[in-house]
């Protein structure tokens, strides 16, 4: 199964992934981690896709869509997988579907979790993740067991820079503009399957899984 997870920032894409990729053993391929290793990796890509990230702003189409499809093309033939972060664009959604279909592959579901945009800025404020495993956490909804340190290997957690206020309420406005029309695109495709992103974590996968295992 190919599904794609589609939400604004904040509404617990990285979580549900993680989690849904443990549980249907999909592959997990996350565009802003692929960005945040490309930064901190210091080359010119990394220097250019800084410049966007920093404003809150999408990097463009061309560039995302090559770096993700790359990411694609190395997962063992009928590995399926899980895109968190992509498609954030019509332009990115259609090139992702025209590779695809190149390749007899096609995107099955998309799940689409929703959350009110207060709830967003509140929860974005709150994030910390895993420096060295990504895994996420959260100062009042998820916090780690020991402050500072990832559960799952020690880590050091962080603060994500784009996750300070101004730029956190840019990135909304653009997923509303950009991204938000993504969710007709696919409803319209008939592959829309919706989850009520206001719920505890564990609520929210439980509607996901039962949602994506009724599909298979
Ligand atoms: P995320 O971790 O998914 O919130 O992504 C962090 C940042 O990476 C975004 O604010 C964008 O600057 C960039 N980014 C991630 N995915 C995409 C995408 N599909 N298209 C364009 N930019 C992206």
């Amino acid at each position: 199964m190919n599904v794609i997870l589609l939400g604004a920032p904040g509404a617990g894409k990285g979580t549900q992934a993680e989690m849904i990729s443990r549980e249907l053993r999909l592959a997990h391929i996350a565009s802003g981690d692929l960005f945040r290793q490309a930064q901190s990796s210091g080359t010119e890509l990394g220097n250019m896709v800084s410049s966007y990230m920093e404003r809150g702003l999408l990097v463009p189409d061309e560039v995302t869509v090559r770096m993700v499809l790359e990411q694609i093309a190395t997962l063992d033939r009928g590995q399926g997988f899980i895109l968190d972060g992509f498609p954030r664009t019509l332009q990115q959604a259609e090139a992702l579907e025209g590779a695809l279909r190149d390749e007899n592959k096609s995107i099955d579901r998309v799940l689409y979790i929703k959350v009110s945009n207060e709830e967003l800025v509140r929860r974005l404020s709150g994030r910390w993740i895993c420096r060295d495993c990504q895994a996420p956490y959260h100062a009042v909804n998820k916090p780690p067991e020991v402050s500072g340190k990832c559960d799952r290997c020690s880590g050091e957690l962080y603060q994500r820079p784009d996750d300070a206020e101004e730029t956190v309420r840019k990135r909304i406005e653009v997923y509303f503009s950009q991204t938000a029309p993504l969710i007709d695109y696919y409803a319209k495709k008939g592959k829309l399957l919706e989850a009520e992103g206001a719920q505890s974590v564990e609520m929210v996968s439980e509607e996901i899984l039962s949602a994506l295992k009724s599909e298979e």
